[in-house]
């Protein structure tokens, strides 16, 4: 009998029935014989509750002390988880993070784990305990607590799983599993049965939120036996591995959608070599990520580039820009963020041309006007109007997956 990582989500956990909940799959597990280390998130919207809570104080806070405050909602999950397993007669302990031996980066809000120090939980785990650990953070060197960003907790589980050599991952959440799509908000979806690790690392790239990206980054480097499913309905889940199944006939595995995205475009810049070097490189020392990039001809002998950023890097990256419109020599800056980026994934679509082709078919009927565009092996990703984006995911997820008849 090994060992099992079990990762329990904020809606997972959110009141005293649903920690209750948990507790029984977690000491069922157990009762099955094997050592079970879980991870929980905060309960309900208890972080973004906390995030209210000190931009009444002070919007301004540092995020030193953000992180102090968040990482406080998942100590109470975890004391509440493990009062209920003891009150039903398991050994039991929970963990901080620092307690359970979590050291990342100095970057908080957003640290890095860079190794887990698993003496205690070894030694917890050798006595028969259960051992409830809190998601989502962690301690630098400093000694300051850290966070892992936001939806964190996955990483941690799988960062768990991957040092401790657990048998298995699991991820229990508010859905059965992965699906086509959000199945909150596009009708038709279906529950996939296996996905590969780069296939869910695309989708939860490019906005599905099922799991944390960084954790499914983490399970293809370790290898670590990943699966998604519902804390409450009993149904078999979603398994993540190197290779899966391809679904039935379709190329295409998923439709996701962000809508933190702007887009900033760069209107009469001079038509000679060294342009985007000098843009990009800007924007690099600056840290600001950007993702797609269309460079396109301009009037007499300019040409103009656009290129998409996450929108809480638009107002730097404009700033950075405008600061050396003599050495770029461009017209005017246009910003925008009324804008969403909808991709398709599948590791099918390299050898099918008509992948790209379908999703556009779509949109063209649909009458969804499309921003820009970009491809690589395993995806396609447009970015259209905000206002467009959710009618975007249905049509294109019905062009795709309506020959399946839906019925998630
Ligand atoms: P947790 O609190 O358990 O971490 P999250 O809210 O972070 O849960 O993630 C689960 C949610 O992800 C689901 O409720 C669903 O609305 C959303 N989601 C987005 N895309 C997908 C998808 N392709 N498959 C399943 N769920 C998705
Ligand atoms: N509680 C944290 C959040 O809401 C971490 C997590 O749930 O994974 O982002
Ligand atoms: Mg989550």
């Amino acid at each position: 009998m090994g060992l099992i990582v079990q990762k329990f989500g904020g809606s997972s956990v959110a009141d005293a029935d649903k920690i209750r909940n948990v507790a029984r799959i977690i000491t069922e597990t157990y009762r099955r014989g094997h050592s079970v280390v879980a991870v929980l998130s905060a309960q309900g919207d208890t972080t973004d509750d906390l995030i209210a809570k000190a931009n009444e104080i002070n919007p301004r806070a540092s995020m030193r002390e953000m992180d102090m405050l968040l990482s406080t909602g998942e100590q109470i999950s975890c004391s509440l988880c493990a009062m209920a397993i003891e009150a039903m007669g398991y050994p039991v302990v929970s963990l901080t993070g620092w307690q359970a031996g979590f050291r990342t980066n100095a970057t908080y809000g957003n640290a890095r784990i860079k190794r887990v120090q698993t003496e205690r939980i070894l030694a917890e785990l050798d006595k028969k305990t259960i051992v409830i650990v809190t998601g989502f953070q962690g301690i630098n060197k400093l000694e300051d607590i850290t966070t892992l960003g936001r939806g964190g907790s996955d990483t941690s589980a799988v960062a768990l799983a991957a040092v401790l050599r657990a048998d298995l991952c699991q991820i229990y959440t508010d859905v059965d599993g992965v699906f086509t799509a959000d199945p909150r908000t596009v009708t038709g979806t279906h529950q996939l049965a296996e996905i590969t690790y780069d296939e869910m690392l695309e989708l939860a790239t490019l906005g599905a939120q099922v799991l944390h990206n960084r954790s499914v980054e983490m399970a293809k480097r370790y290898n670590v036996n990943l699966e998604v499913l519902s804390s409450f309905s009993g149904r078999p889940g979603t398994k993540v591995k190197e290779v899966a199944r391809i679904m039935e006939k379709s190329h295409v595995s998923g439709v996701a959608k962000d809508k933190n995205v702007a887009r900033l475009a760069l209107v009469g810049l001079a038509d000679q070599p060294g342009i985007a070097f000098k843009i990009f490189s800007l924007l690099a020392k600056e840290k600001v990520n950007v993702d797609i990039i269309l460079q396109s001809i301009g009037r007499n002998d300019t040409k103009d580039i656009s290129f998409t950023v996450g929108k809480q890097d638009m107002e730097k990256a404009r700033r950075v820009l405008e600061e050396h419109v003599d050495s770029l020599g461009f017209d005017h800056i246009d910003v925008n963020d009324g804008v969403a980026k909808v991709s398709i994934v599948g590791a099918g679509m390299i050898n099918n041309p008509g992948v790209a082709a379908k999703m556009f078919e779509a949109l063209y009927n649909a009458g969804i006007n499309i921003n820009m565009i970009s491809t690589s092996e395993i995806k396609v990703s447009v970015l259209v109007d905000v206002r467009d984006a959710d009618r975007a995911v249905q049509v294109i997820h019905d062009r795709f997956f309506a020959e399946f008849g839906g019925g998630s």
